[in-house]
């Protein structure tokens, strides 16, 4: 199941739906891009991860023909209230019935577990619905010591597994539980950050396989001689220590680029790569191209991309690649779709 949520990760889900082909499912979390996957010929499942919360919302979402996720009491009242509607519709959704298993964030506790299994049992029963699924979501998947976490994906695949009624399929892995710890990701994984091919920790995209989906690119719009001791950018962050040539780079925080990136941050210009030299501003970036640089304007740009890991440039900003991907802002014109 393809985590698409956040238009694919900033990607453009039209951008991105050819390459989706193979997944069994879809998930997301807003039914209007839920009809957009159908408009675009989308027929396998969709599961909207954070579920209905109104009639209006298992109206639509029956009508699109949509599973979706129930974590939480109201949710389960909404759906007992509208079992005429959902007894006389010819779609029976799949319901994932979501555990709270330590990120205290979405799902039942483990109180409450029992009583909802019990009443999400009753309505399947009333309504035909195909057998439900047990979800939760790990917290720490990613942890470069997966034992010595404040919340091990073991206890809360444990948690679940001890819940599960044993005709549920189980569904756990994310991205880094699927590439860290496969044989607790149960039965339907939820894939998100590495089909964009970005890390999700704690090893690099290339040290797992993954081959970038997005190419952020610009091109030197311009180079500058500076001197010994001079400046670039606001603030005078930057001062040359040699007299060098700094190149200034079409791309801006404007455009999706951190602003916090530190001087020093790679980018790559023309086959290698060069650091930042002073403040990302709105539309442009200085880089230091070295005393001896030969780089003309056109020279072309890889801000992330397969030449840079895009978790090397969120790392040196203090941010996730997850961040950066989506971040990138709709004046940044696209070269597919
Ligand atoms: N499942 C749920 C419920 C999520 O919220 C997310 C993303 O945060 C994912 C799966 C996919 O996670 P990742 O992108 O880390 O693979």
């Amino acid at each position: 199941m393809a985590v698409v949520k956040a238009d694919g990760y900033g990607h453009g889900l039209s951008r991105i739906f050819t390459g989706l082909a193979n997944a069994d499912a879809l998930a997301l979390l807003e039914l209007d891009r839920a009809g957009r996957l159908r408009e675009m010929g989308w027929s396998k499942p969709i599961l909207l991860l954070e579920g209905c919360f109104d009639k209006p919302d298992i109206e639509q979402a029956l009508a699109l023909r949509c599973d979706w996720v129930i974590h939480n009491q109201q949710q389960l009242a909404v759906l007992n209230s509208v079992l005429p509607l959902l007894r006389h519709t010819e779609f029976k959704p799949t319901f994932y019935l979501k555990l709270n298993t330590g990120m205290n964030r979405l799902g039942f506790d483990k109180g409450q577990t029992q009583a909802a299994i019990a009443s999400l049992t009753d309505i399947v029963a009333a309504i035909g619905a195909p057998t439900p699924v047990m979800m939760t979501h790990f917290a720490n998947a990613d942890a470069s010591d997966l034992h010595d976490t404040a919340v091990s994906p073991a206890h809360q695949h444990a948690r679940l597994m001890d819940a599960k009624p044993p005709h549920w399929k189980a569904c756990l892995g994310n991205s880094a539980a699927i590439l860290n710890c496969p044989d607790l990701a149960g039965d339907i994984v939820r894939p998100g950050i590495a089909i964009y091919g970005a890390s999700c920790g704690p090893h690099s995209a290339a040290d797992y396989g993954l081959r970038a989906v997005m190419s952020l690119k610009s091109e030197v719009i311009a180079v500058q001689s500076v001197k010994k001791g001079q400046y670039a950018g606001y603030g005078s962050r930057w001062q040359a220590r040699q007299d060098t040539v700094i190149g200034v780079i079409a791309c801006g925080y404007a455009d999706g680029y951190p602003r916090h990136a530190p001087d020093g941050t790679p980018v790559w210009v023309q086959g290698r790569r060069y650091p930042l030299a002073g403040r990302v501003s709105m539309d442009m970036m200085t880089v230091d191209l070295g005393p001896a640089s030969e780089i003309k304007p056109g020279a072309p740009v890889e801000l992330w991309g397969n030449h840079l890991p895009v978790d090397e440039i969120a790392s040196a900003s203090g941010t996730i690649g997850y961040e950066l991907l989506c971040a990138v802002t709709p004046r940044v014109p696209c070269l597919i779709g």
